[in-house]
């Protein structure tokens, strides 16, 4: 470090110095294109570019990361720390060593430049990353920034971020200051990424830039704030410049929610309720009181559909807090006004059972209610399939649909083939796939390696596609698949996710899997798949049988024996799902009002197809949409769009934070249901290491003596790579012997669906004592009786669905016993189980959910169709996020439609993040 320390270097010009010297220069202008400075290499733009940095502008918000304090080093350390620090020493030794086969360690020792007698030396190690090897030799002098760690004698570093020190750079751009780090990008190094924003900074010309902050949220001028935030000349200066972009960032957020807000609240509505004579007789007839907090936001709702304008309203509640109670009280106050309501779910599955949950309390009342999916209409029967033209299968609105499957003779595609191809897969609405992919080179697949396949098409299952069948084969694999929607594109269509980007997913999540325990680097898939868009009855009912009879029929299995590895809902027997595949039709929710006719439905239950889809709704008045994180903001805008509006219940069982709230839900009102139904014994939640398994029996003996049912939960076959887990088959005859004489059952998700559905109903009915299953159980059950749960290796479950997990307990009046196991000892795994014993609210779970598992995680920012955060974080500044949506917020609540003269800006600033919104959203 001396000559660098010793002044040999220049002094750091002051960049304000440097400016007026560069003034008479050409100047730059904010918007003008990297590739037009002839300074900048070509290939450094081409990297800049794949961070889709085009403009100076891009480059100037490409904040860094962090900043590393270079005026002086500290002395090597001879302890482990838990904070990262930064070193700079001289390499005196490299090494490359092999473990385990085909790995690599790669080793640099580092000694202090100018050591004394107590320094030791430095070990930095990367492991596997044989790019670093060619980047670091004896004899340079490099910048390290990482956690030191003990490892036996030495002190190590593993995996430190690093810059070695060329001599011949400016090292006044990279030394003697406070240094930025930004994110890091291949084929670009610190320095010269470093480098160029030094240069673009005083080169630029200072005319100030746009202020699109109001004067009373931030001080002094973008520009200085941007120059500080990669220079600083102090660590102050620093901080003062993050607070100014932050909060520009998020007032320019908050005024695109804000518009929103606003927008909706200027609409015209209709007010939707009715004088409460049916709601009256549907609360007297419930077998149980209100909580406080359903009274409190029934009460919410109420005004909101007697106003003028259209409601949206955002309600949350933990599992079991009585939400569908609260949603069907606002249907009926819509449906006495004389409107119809629709109730939503995000897969035909769940949108069943609320049919079936409606139907029980409201028939009685006399209301009409109908099932409308993309596969059933209840109550005009199952329409015949493709009874119109082929021609006719057209469009939903904007999505252009061209008709017919993916070629799959040759003869066919010669004709129709490129015409067809015109569509890209995922923007065919609803469509069914029937997907092939086989090994590399006739690979066999061993039965764990199947297993994992099976998890791996189970895991994506409701998240990216509904699954209607899969058979994993020895060497080739085929699903039925109907894909959900990704996000919405521009002007509200729903963008479907690509049959390509979900087999991606697949092979290469299980590949990884499977040459880890086959200890093997070989391809395992053949890179061509086959996808064939399923578009008729009979097509579908070969495919399907062909799938399930394949093992069978390739001789995989004999006759009399089970095919593991076949899969399908036992709902969707061939027959039924046949009869599901029918084309959409034309058409879109909107249709003009008009009164309803005595016999249309005035409940419509369905899934979101119930938005593309021609459903006749005389007289929408109220949508209710359950599960909004499956469901995003312009998919509700395509609700709210319709004049008059509707007014838009959204229902979501995952409680996120407050700060969250006000920024993902910012456009929408909230209410909370905080309060669980009283006639709910308390949950003793208790965290118990595995050796204490002993303990934990005969407490859960006492508990089946009292004649209580349990529930054991291993974290297995949906949502984990069960490979060190027990497997739930296995553990199941031992906790037969365990609980002898009482009886047990296993439940999994391989388990036919019908099947599935009895041993639950055993369960129910008590004729059972206890479960052992996967995580299966999280939804849909519902057992008074069953209030003992313990889990099994816990620390593999994330805290929120350790939460729902136990939302299937406490159910009944019996006090409830949560136990969780677990042999990991991590501090990790300790703060989470132990946030679980202190609490049973959803909305603590979800804020220390957050705070374990820190920043960086923008939990559905995707979704709200919010811009990407360049520099601040919703967690750390939500400070800050309060005070811009305090400033955004009273901006348009003096001047709801930005028309003031001294508006316009904002205006603008609300226009341009409209255009950008959905853009980057991945
Ligand atoms: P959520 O949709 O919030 O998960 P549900 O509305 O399905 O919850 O309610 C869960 C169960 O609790 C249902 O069986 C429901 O009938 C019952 N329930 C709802 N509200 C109450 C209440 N105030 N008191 C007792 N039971 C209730
Ligand atoms: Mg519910």
């Amino acid at each position: 470090m001396s000559e660098l320390r010793n002044g040999k270097v220049r002094d750091p010009e002051s960049l304000r110095g440097r400016q007026v010297a560069a003034a008479t220069a050409r100047q730059i202008e904010i918007s003008q294109s990297l590739s037009e400075f002839d300074w900048i290499p070509r290939p450094r733009l081409l990297a800049l570019r794949r961070l889709g940095i085009e403009t100076a502008e891009d480059l100037l918000t490409h904040f860094p990361r962090r900043h590393e304090d270079r005026y002086q080093f500290p002395h090597f350390p001879r302890e482990e720390s838990d904070v990262p620090i930064c070193l700079c020493g001289d390499v005196v030794k490299t090494s490359m060593r092999r473990f385990g086969g085909w790995k690599k360690i790669f080793e640099a020792t580092l000694e202090e430049s100018s050591p004394n007698a107590l320094s030791e030396p430095l070990v930095c190690r990367w492991f596997n990353l044989h790019y670093v090897q060619k980047m670091i030799a004896t004899g340079q002098r490099m910048v390290v920034f990482g956690k030191p760690r003990l490892r036996g004698k030495r002190i190590c570093v593993d995996h430190p971020e690093f810059e070695v020190i060329e001599n011949d750079e400016e090292i006044s751009i990279h030394f003697r200051r406070i240094t930025p780090i930004y994110p890091a990008t291949e084929g670009l190094s610190q320095r010269a990424l470093r480098s160029i924003i030094y240069r673009l900074l005083n080169e630029i010309s200072d005319e100030p830039l746009d202020t699109l902050v109001p004067s009373g949220l931030v001080h002094g001028e973008r520009y200085d704030a941007i120059r500080a935030i990669h220079f600083p000349e102090s660590w102050e200066a620093r901080d003062a410049a993050r607070e100014h972009l932050v909060l520009s960032e998020f007032f320019a957020m908050q005024m695109l929610i804000a518009s929103r807000r606003s927008d909706a609240s200027i609409r015209v509505g209709r007010a939707h309720c009715g004088a409460g004579v049916l709601l009256d007789k549907f609360l007297s007839a419930l077998p149980f009181e209100l909580t406080g907090a359903q009274s409190k936001v029934i009460a919410e709702l109420r005004r909101d559909l007697a106003a003028p304008h259209p409601m949206n309203r955002l309600l949350q509640g933990d599992v079991g807090s009585g939400k569908t109670v609260v949603a069907i009280t606002a249907m009926l106050l819509a449906v006495e006004a004389g409107y119809q309501a629709a109730f939503m779910a995000p897969t035909q599955i769940l949108a069943e059972q609320h049919y079936a949950v409606l139907g029980r309390w409201l028939e009685p009342l006399g209301v009409r209610m109908a099932l409308r999916t993309a596969a059933r209409q209840e109550e005009s029967g199952p329409l015949p399939l493709f009874e119109r033209g082929e021609m006719n299968l057209g469009s939903t609105g904007c999505q252009p649909v061209v008709s017919g499957s993916l070629p799959d003779t040759s003869a066919d595609a010669d004709k129709q083939g490129y015409r067809r191809r015109n569509l890209p897969h995922f923007e065919r609405p609803w469509a069914k796939y029937a997907i092939t992919f086989t090994t590399r080179s006739h690979r066999q697949l061993s039965t764990e390696a199947r297993d994992i396949v099976l998890e791996s098409l189970l895991r994506w299952k409701d998240r990216r596609y509904e699954l209607y069948g899969a058979c994993v084969m020895p060497d080739h694999v085929h699903f039925l698949i109907e894909p959900m929607i990704e996000r919405d594109g521009d002007c509200g269509n729903p963008i479907f996710f690509p049959v390509s980007k979900i087999l991606h997913s697949i092979k290469s999540f299980t590949a990884n899997r499977i040459n880890k325990i086959e200890n093997s680097n070989e391809p395992v898939w053949e890179t061509e798949s086959f996808d064939r868009l399923i578009r008729s009855e009979s097509d579908l009912q070969e495919k399907f049988n062909y799938i399930s009879r394949n093992p069978w029929d390739a001789g995989v299995v004999g006759s009399d024996q089970d095919y593991q590895w076949l899969w399908y809902p036992g709902r969707y027997k061939a027959q039924e799902f046949a009869a599901s595949c029918r084309e959409q039709q034309a058409g879109s929710l909107c249709s003009p009002d008009r009164v309803l006719p005595p016999r249309e439905p005035q409940i419509i239950v369905g899934t979101h197809a119930l938005l593309y889809e021609n459903v006749s709704f005389s007289n929408l008045g109220l949508v209710v949409i359950d599960e909004q994180h499956k469901f995003g903001v312009a998919q509700r805008a395509r609700l709210t769009a319709r004049e008059p509006a509707p007014d838009v219940l959204v229902m979501t069982a995952t409680p996120i934070p407050r700060t969250l709230t006000m920024t993902i839900y910012g456009d929408l009102d909230a209410s909370i249901i905080d309060e669980m139904p009283r006639n709910r014994g308390k949950i003793v939640t208790a965290v118990r290491d595995q050796s204490k398994l002993g303990e934990v029996l005969s407490f859960l003996r006492t508990q089946l003596e009292a004649g209580r049912q349990l529930y054991v939960i291993y974290p297995l076959i949906d949502e984990s790579e069960k490979l060190d887990v027990k497997a739930a088959s296995a553990e199941y005859e031992l906790w037969r012997e365990r609980l002898h004489p009482y009886r047990c059952e296993l439940l999994h998700g391989r388990i036919p669906a019908a099947e599935k559905q009895e041993i639950m109903e055993r369960f129910r009915r008590g004729k059972t004592t206890a479960l052992i299953s996967t995580t299966v159980i999280e939804v849909g059950i519902d057992v008074p009786n069953a209030s003992v749960m313990l889990v099994e290796n816990s620390e593999r479950f994330g805290l929120a669905q350790l939460h729902q997990l136990r939302g299937r307990i406490g159910r009944g009046e019996h006090k409830s016993y949560c136990i969780f196991l677990t042999s990991d000892h991590s501090k990790e795994t300790s703060a989470k189980l132990t946030v679980l014993e202190k609490t049973s609210n959803g909305f603590e779970v979800a804020e220390a959910d957050w705070d374990l598992r820190g920043p960086g995680d923008l939990l559905g920012t995707a979704q709200s169709g919010l811009p990407a955060l360049k520099i601040g974080n919703l967690k750390s500044d939500a400070g800050l996020m309060r005070r811009a949506r305090a400033a955004a917020m009273s901006i348009f609540g003096a001047d709801p439609r930005l028309e003031l003269p001294e508006n316009q800006r904002f205006r603008r600033l609300v226009v341009e993040q409209q255009g950008r919104t959905f853009s980057n959203v991945s």
